[in-house]
């Protein structure tokens, strides 16, 4: 593997694509692909500046408008999940770093692995939904995926000192335990949108941040690490470090501990999947350990953030559990954002949806987009909102 060179960027609007723009512009990296869901006047900024040979919006009418205002460039103008799915298998480029937000990153991961491109993942729900297939298919076509996700990329960096794999005992994901740290699910019950929105560490995106409020996200995070790092659920940690800066650790078998520390700045993880095995300067700030007089560390409150244990069931089930919780949140934390259900139904429509779903051990993508679609209908249809 070697650095990168030509990228397509999947979500580059977002929070973690203009994130990677970034890294792009201090490393030199040329942008081939671009793509967004809606956002016509960033992309058009973007195509302007970068000025990739193509670029997609998901939505069509969205897609219509920024193809007439940048008629006077060069970049081609696709739609739908199609197009977007083409800027994935761009023959240009050598990578593909995904950052879409929720299952819809799932056939351009794939698209991308068939064409052999390196996948630098942010998209976690990529490989919580897809589970084995991602794997399965990375591995038949040789494709490295390589975590964006700041836990992963520290457990990923630990494990460069591991000899073999039956050294390592277990992995500890860190979690800021997000605004709500402390609470109890009666101070829960009626917390509003724009409280959940005050994430104390990090600036994300809308689903990822509410992700937080609920520790669902560490959730699915246990499941992304049990895919990448291919170890048994049962061997995932998880421990509460409100300051994000171990960003994980990994145990070994002598109980040496090993960590990754640094400022929380997405840029670390999302330019080392970019440039690994190689290391260069980066425009993130040195971490100075003296400004903490402590970091602390906690065990998770599992009685009223439900999430991480319903995702650990989930998981555990194996099958498609996991794509039938991803699909459930998605659709509940979408309708929490819409002020439509209560902070603490987000977990009890998760929980009902993994309870009540049906499950293969032997999937493929179609198994795994109408487990997800059935998921979303079973909450929809539980709350009666569609
Ligand atoms: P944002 O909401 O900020 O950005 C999402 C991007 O995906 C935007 O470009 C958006 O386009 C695009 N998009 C939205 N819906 C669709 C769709 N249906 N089809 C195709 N593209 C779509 O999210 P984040 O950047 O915060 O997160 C992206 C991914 O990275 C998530 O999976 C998240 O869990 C993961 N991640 C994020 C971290 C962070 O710090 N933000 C940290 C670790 C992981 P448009 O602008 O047009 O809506
Ligand atoms: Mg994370």
């Amino acid at each position: 593997m070697c650095e990168t060179k030509k990228l397509s960027i999947l979500g580059s609007t977002g929070s973690i694509g203009t994130q990677a723009l970034d890294v792009c512009d201090k490393r030199g990296y040329e942008v081939v692909a671009l793509t967004a869901n809606s956002n016509v006047e960033l992309l058009e900024k973007q195509i302007r500046k970068y000025k990739p040979s193509m670029a997609a919006l998901v939505d069509e009418k969205a897609a219509a408008e920024l193809k007439k205002r940048v008629s006077d460039t060069k970049t081609r103008i696709l739609s739908g999940l199609e197009g977007v799915c083409e800027c994935s298998m761009a023959k240009e480029a050598d990578t593909v770093l995904n950052s879409i937000v929720g299952m819809a990153g799932l056939e351009p991961t794939l698209a991308a692995i068939k064409s052999k491109k390196k996948i630098a993942l942010a998209n976690k729900e990529t490989l919580v939904a897809g589970g084995r297939l991602v794997t399965k298919t990375a591995e038949e076509y040789g494709v490295s995926i390589l975590p964006v996700d700041s836990e992963h990329s520290a457990i990923f960096q630990c494990l460069e000192s591991m000899n073999k794999k039956e050294e390592l005992k277990s992995i500890i994901l860190t979690a800021s335990g997000g605004p709500f740290f402390g609470k109890t699910a009666e101070e829960l019950k009626n917390v509003t949108v724009k409280e959940a929105l005050k994430h104390p560490n990090w600036s994300m995106g809308a689903k990822i941040t509410i992700d937080s409020a609920t520790m669902m996200n560490k959730g699915l995070e246990l499941i992304e690490a049990v895919w990448l790092f291919d170890v048994k659920p049962c061997d995932v940690d998880i421990v509460v470090h409100r300051e994000s800066i171990v960003h994980s650790l990994i145990e070994y078998v002598d109980n040496s501990v090993i960590a990754q520390l640094g400022v929380p700045d997405m840029r670390i993880p999302i330019q080392y999947a970019l440039t690994y095995p190689e290391r260069f300067p980066s425009p993130v700030r040195k971490l100075s350990l003296s400004e903490f007089s402590t970091l602390s560390f906690y065990k998770p409150d599992y009685k009223t953030f439900r999430c991480i244990n319903i995702c650990r069931n989930a998981i555990e089930k194996g099958g498609l559990y996991p794509a039938i919780a991803n699909g459930a949140n998605e659709r509940a934390n979408e309708l929490f954002r819409q002020g439509k259900i209560g902070f603490l139904e987000i977990a009890q429509l998760v929980e009902a949806a993994v309870n009540n779903g049906k499950s293969k051990e032997d999937y493929g993508l179609s198994d795994v987009l109408e487990a997800d679609r059935n998921a979303r209908l079973y909450v929809s249809e539980a709350v009666g909102i569609f």
